[in-house]
């Protein structure tokens, strides 16, 4: 290997590791994956030596010099612009308002850095790893809420004026719970997708459902923790449990409902859905679920061309990034910026 080639890093900051990547000017992948704890909760400062010590494990492994690395992309788990954090989500109070991007490239002496946040991450990962698509990606990743993430044709991640597009778990769909309810949302509200296809959703879709009588004798009122039930509930739709396989059929309809309102706006021709479910055995079957759903509420042309109808207009993907995705995706986007 050149050693006075440049690179370009990714780091990934999330809640309790940091991430993170090196790519060379050519636009590869050089070396492992490196991951440290991120101190998140102990400020920027304590996160910062994190981050150095990342950097070192990156170059070191390869054998090349912290200078080479000419530019930084970074993400954090929290709406930002501009480099500045907005709000401080599982972070640190000392974080908010801080421009910590720019304080963190004078700590390395001017080096540039990109900063965003995980959800545009991870769609500029899975667009990174696409090396042939061209056009748009709407990345959708349901976890403990529902992160999402819009490249643009060329590989720009759309941050809105603010930094503040692209929260997709708040768009709001007509969906009640069986008392007639909207659902209230981790954020305040009620209605929002987020509320009915997050982890903090399938917790309240599962005791909804084992309160009933006719599920008083099903395996999973066993007494475990309602955490526990919603984490085991993956292996009992697997194996074909009726009561598992109709909460994930609704999840998935009613995520494929919402997902028909974000392409109406965006036309990405592509959505990428990421999270858990992307691992899991059933997701075939997932993804016919999203489809029913999708297609209740998304007109024809956004499933096939009317003049060609042989050409799909929207297609699903699951992702491929894994968890090196978001660290993928910033390294990239400091590449193009920087390099
Ligand atoms: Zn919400």
């Amino acid at each position: 290997m050149a050693k006075n080639d440049n690179y370009f890093a990714g780091l990934d900051i999330g809640g309790t590791t940091v991430k993170s990547v090196l790519v060379d000017e050519a636009g590869e992948l050089v070396g492992e994956m490196v991951e440290v704890r991120s101190h998140v909760k102990d400020g920027y400062e304590a996160t910062f030596q994190q981050l150095d010590q990342a950097l070192d494990q990156l170059t070191g492994a390869i054998g090349v010099s912290r200078s080479q690395v000419r530019g930084i992309g970074m993400d954090v788990p929290a709406p930002s612009s501009d480099g500045v954090i907005w709000a401080q989500a599982n972070l640190a109070a000392d974080w908010v308002g801080t421009n910590v991007r720019d304080l963190y490239s004078r700590r390395l002496g001017g080096v540039p850095v990109y900063m965003t946040n995980d959800g545009n991450a991870a769609a500029l990962g899975e667009y990174a790893v696409r090396r042939k698509h061209i056009g748009a990606l709407l990345l959708l990743a349901p976890g403990t809420g529902l992160g999402g993430g819009l490249v643009l044709p060329g590989g720009r991640a759309y941050e809105g004026a603010n930094g503040l597009a692209l929260e997709v778990g708040h768009i709001s769909v007509p969906h009640r719970e069986e008392n007639g309810e909207l659902p209230r949302c981790s954020c305040g509200l009620h209605g929002c997708l987020e509320a009915w296809v997050s982890l903090v959703a399938l917790r309240r879709r599962v005791a909804v459902e084992l309160s009933k009588p006719e599920h008083v004798n099903h395996p999973l009122n066993d007494g475990s923790s309602v955490e526990e039930k919603a984490f085991r509930l993956r292996d009992f739709a697997q194996q074909g449990d009726e009561l598992a396989i109709r909460i994930f059929r609704q999840q998935g309809n009613i995520f494929g409902y919402g997902i028909a309102d974000l392409v109406r706006v965006f036309d990405p021709g592509l959505v990428v859905i990421g999270g858990g479910l992307a691992e899991s055995s059933f997701r075939d079957q997932y993804l016919e679920w999203v489809g029913e759903g999708f297609r209740e509420r998304a007109w024809a042309v956004y499933r096939n061309s009317p003049v060609d109808p042989g050409k799909v207009t929207t297609e699903f993907e699951w992702a491929t990034g894994g968890d090196s995705s978001a660290a993928i995706g910033v390294a990239f986007s400091a590449r193009e910026m920087f390099g």
